[in-house]
């Protein structure tokens, strides 16, 4: 059966035999290579989406190609039962290129949160305060869509189906320090949020509000948990996103970009928090497997190279991509606002334009994006991608709003 040949195949088999959760776009890709995508048809996609911030390095990347098949040509899987030479590499990397001192490995963003409010809980509960147990986090999040993450999500149409759910969380406006403030009781044992709240329609935190932060939970023995999921590995201009705001977090975690489209996620904390997991209170039989950990390794080594060049592409493919967007936006007045930071951007229509359409019309001239809400729609290509791709990007889109 060449199934990855034959779209009308594909589709029956996805319609009968897939959980219908997707609901995917009629488009099956057979073969991409760096930002460009190639439909089982044959026709190019410019991949604008990356996999949701996964594909930092591009489709086919060679290095990546080249690390994952070394290793699994050595062993693919050990268990967390031995040293995993690979995943000591990915943990030493990740802690001396960021505030964190130890790394905990799991499969994808959600597990990593879920690591995060453990530890968050754990941590007070070996100091003695088990009732400091409550995480406040903010409205219009995303963190996951596992039981205690969707209870950590502050949009209720992720947990309604599922109660009754994982108590413990509060919400709060996102951005606004005295709905923060006025949450915390002495049972407050973690602030969570996204830098730049990428599912409900890229909407960054201001510097104002995160130093605030951090001051507040100094001040309350309350810990801050950045959840850099889809915000971190180069996404929005630095390694991390917590440097461009000049604050520290004491955990956060991260997953998407982290392996390049392996799957693998990390939780990363100080070594004080780390206090607050024992030997057998936390596990994963897949996490920091040595084929994903070759993956985090080899986007980890691209990423922090001596020329730091993905990094400067990033922005200098951001600054060109807002300067463009914004031009569109006075040129046409069909754009509302575009948001975001790096390579994380989010284009909202003014009220007419339907970002759902905008995003099948970009399809069809051979963009992929995604869509958010009616009015949004996001965009957070591979880090390679060029000026000139992003080019094409912005013309296409100027030619559809013309219309
Ligand atoms: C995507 C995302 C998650 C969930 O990651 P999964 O790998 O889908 O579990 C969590 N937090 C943020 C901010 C995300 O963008």
């Amino acid at each position: 059966m060449s199934i990855d040949k034959d779209y009308e195949l594909a589709k029956a088999y996805d319609s009968k035999y897939c959980l219908n959760v997707f609901n995917p776009l009629p488009i099956a890709f057979s073969k991409g290579n760096g930002v460009y995508l190639y439909d089982t048809e044959g026709n190019r996609y410019m991949d604008m989406i990356g996999g949701i911030a996964v594909n930092s390095l591009g489709h086919n990347n060679k290095a990546l190609t080249k690390a994952i098949t070394e290793q699994a040509k050595k062993y693919i899987h050990c268990s967390n039962y031995y040293v995993i030479p690979q995943r000591s590499e990915l943990a030493f990397r990740l802690c001396s290129n960021s505030f964190a001192d130890k790394a905990f490995f799991a499969n994808s963003g959600a597990e990593a949160n879920e690591a995060a409010i453990k530890i968050a809980r754990s941590f007070f509960y070996y100091k003695g305060q088990p009732e400091k147990n409550e995480i406040i986090t903010a409205n219009m999040s995303f963190h996951g869509r596992t039981m205690a993450t969707i209870a950590a999500t502050g949009q209720e149409k992720f947990r309604k189906a599922f109660a009754p759910n994982v108590p413990g969380f509060k919400y709060v406006d996102f951005n606004d320090i005295s709905a923060v403030t006025s949450a915390i009781t002495e049972n407050t044992a973690a602030i969570m949020i996204e830098l730049v709240q990428g599912e409900s329609g890229v909407h960054p935190a201001t510097k104002a509000y995160v130093k605030e932060l951090r001051k507040i939970c100094d001040e309350k023995n309350i810990l801050l948990i950045f959840d850099e999921v889809q915000t971190g590995i180069g996404r929005t201009g630095s390694l991390f996103c917590y440097q461009n705001y000049d604050v520290e977090p004491d955990i956060m975690t991260l997953a998407k970009g982290l392996g390049g489209g392996v799957p693998i996620g990390a939780m990363l904390c100080t070594d004080e928090v780390a206090t607050g997991m024992k030997p057998g209170d936390h596990g994963s039989t897949f996490g920091g497997n040595p084929l994903a950990c070759a993956a985090g390794n080899c986007v980890m080594e691209q990423l922090t190279d001596n020329s730091k060049a993905i990094i400067a592409n990033v922005n200098s493919v951001s600054s060109y991509l807002f300067t463009e967007l914004n031009k569109l936006a006075t040129k046409t007045n069909k754009i509302k606002q575009v948001r975001g930071q790096g390579l994380l951007i989010g284009i909202e229509f003014v009220e007419g334009i339907e970002s759902s359409g905008m995003k099948t019309l970009l399809m069809q001239n051979g963009f992929l994006v995604s869509s958010i809400g009616t009015s949004v729609i996001r965009i957070a290509p591979p880090l390679i991608i060029t000026q000139r791709e992003a080019a094409a990007f912005v013309k296409a889109l100027a030619k559809l709003l013309k219309k």
